[in-house]
């Protein structure tokens, strides 16, 4: 899915942030309403270049940011995205905040329509937790309060992923914050978990605070399997088959483009490579193909 940056700002400011503060100083113009609109016809009318990352996967389109529901013209935005792409799946991520005013989470969910999914992380099972990591304090509770709005104001064809990024801050809580989604959205339909590796990249890159081996990450997932399984729905991203139990393989998702991801070591003889997303290449630049377990015959 091609990724397209509705708005750079954001209010929040995570520890892991995939971007750099650069991009948010960055001045605004060429996402204001007209610059979009006429960026996305271009793409629309074929040019490859509209889009800078995932720019050939013609699945879906990926509204990001900064904060996406910050864009002063956002619910314009998302309702012409809509317009012009009937039946197109549209994906937002959000940090959820903006969507614990219900009437904006209402006019939010009629203008993107459907199919539309909302991906919003949590950081933690705590206020404290969740708010030490997006650097504002509120964030927790706001998210909260959003996802449940999206939750009772949604439609048929709209669906909820919520994140958990897993990083060094975070990976003892894990189990803590699987057992939270379950009290919490047990009694939802039409929503997933996902726990993912965070990116080695933007702020992620250069905050060696965060410094969590994938295997490190890996382990802790392996051991909260029983809790997984009580999930309807629930994917891992970013992690090489090799290194999550078998059980598990199987909700392992390849969501990265390819020129994000390295298959090093023994990867090219692995019988998994196929279904596998490797190593994203910003980790295997900076700690190799060490960890990886290569399967050369079935298990
Ligand atoms: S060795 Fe490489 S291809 Fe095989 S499971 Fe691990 S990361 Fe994937």
């Amino acid at each position: 899915m091609p990724d397209i940056p509705f708005w750079n700002k954001c209010d929040n400011r995570c520890v892991m942030c995939a971007n750099l503060p650069a991009f948010a100083r960055a001045p605004s113009g060429r996402y204001r309403l007209k610059a979009q609109i006429k960026r996305f016809e271009s793409y629309l009318s074929g040019f490859s270049g509209a889009y800078a990352k995932n720019a050939d996967n013609s699945a879906a389109l990926n509204l990001t940011g900064g904060e996406p529901t910050l864009h002063p013209d956002f619910l314009k935005l998302l309702a012409y995205f809509r317009k012009r792409t009937p039946g197109r799946e549209l994906s937002l991520l959000s940090n959820g905040r903006r969507f614990a005013h219900a009437p904006f989470a209402g006019a939010a969910l009629k203008a993107a329509g459907a199919p539309f999914s909302v991906a919003v992380s949590l950081h933690g099972s705590t206020a404290a937790g969740h708010d030490a990591v997006t650097g504002v304090r509120g964030s927790f509770e706001a998210a909260l309060t959003g996802l449940r709005n999206i939750f009772s104001l949604k439609s048929p064809g709209q669906t909820v992923e919520i994140r958990l990024v897993l990083h060094r801050r975070n990976i003892k809580d894990l189990e803590k914050m699987l057992l939270f989604l379950l009290d919490e959205f047990s009694g939802f339909k039409a929503w997933r978990a996902v726990a993912l590796h965070y990116e080695l990249d933007g702020r992620a890159l250069r905050n060696r605070s965060l410094t969590l081996r994938l295997a490190a990450s890996a382990a802790a997932v392996n051991s909260a399997a029983r809790l997984i399984r009580g999930f309807r729905e629930f994917r891992l991203y970013h992690f090489p088959l090799c290194l999550l139990r078998k059980e598990l393989r199987p909700l392992a998702w390849v969501t990265l483009p390819p020129e994000d991801r390295s298959y090093a070591g023994g990867c090219g003889r692995c019988v998994l490579r196929a279904d596998c997303v490797g190593l994203m290449a910003s980790y295997n630049a900076r700690f190799g193909p060490g960890e990886l377990k290569p399967l050369y015959k079935s298990r």
